[in-house]
């Protein structure tokens, strides 16, 4: 199994380490052709809008069709790319998965906090949540599950193939959502 990691900005470097604890493969995700022969992406924290300017031509195309087959999770900044619709400000958003987010919807970077979160993953699991100038998950279709809530507000969603935190699982010491992920691209591997 090999996992792409999107690099255009952002928080990439320790969800590699995650999975190379697991041990899997990852490559970094820049131009089209890097998503030839991955079988999962992360599309890391960092800046949204940083990520859409600096996206290489034809990129968003070519992970619209790999969405088609494989799975993509989404972190805070690649949860905001991840949703159908974004506002506060609005921008561009590949709406491959039926939600809709808010930006910075706690506040300015000093607002970020670190919380007890509840998921319910293959078993109940226990984490402290880390949320970085986090979106909130505003509008959640039926094709999507909510497998955590803080605030009255999804934080952990996941449709038939993709994964979407507002926070930052490669930031704690937990596995457990990176092994979530693994068995999700796991499962798609094989067909
Ligand atoms: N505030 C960022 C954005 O709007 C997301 C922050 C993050 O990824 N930690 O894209």
């Amino acid at each position: 199994m090999k996992i792409g990691i999107l690099g255009l900005q952002g928080c990439c470097v320790p969800h590699e380490r995650k999975f190379a604890a697991l041990g899997v493969d990852c490559c970094r995700v820049v131009f089209p052709e890097d998503l030839t022969g991955i079988d999962g992406l992360v599309m890391p924290g960092g800046e949204s809008s940083t990520m859409l300017k600096a996206a290489t031509p034809g990129l968003w195309s070519a992970v619209g069709d790999f969405a088609e087959a494989r799975p993509i999770w989404g972190v805070c900044a690649g949860c905001i790319l991840l949703a159908r619709q974004v506002d506060n400000p609005s921008q561009q958003s590949l709406g491959l998965m039926s939600i809709d987010v808010r930006r910075n919807a706690y506040g300015s970077q000093n607002d970020s906090f670190i919380d007890d979160l509840e998921l319910n993953l293959t078993a109940v699991v226990h984490i402290e949540a880390i949320f970085i100038r986090a979106p909130q998950i505003m509008q959640v279709d039926d094709d999507v599950k909510v497998l955590g809530s803080h605030g009255g507000h999804p934080v952990m969603v996941e449709s038939r193939r993709h994964l979407a935190t507002t926070f930052h699982p490669e930031l704690h010491e937990s596995m457990a959502v990176h092994e979530y992920f693994t068995g999700k691209v796991g499962r798609h591997s094989d067909g």
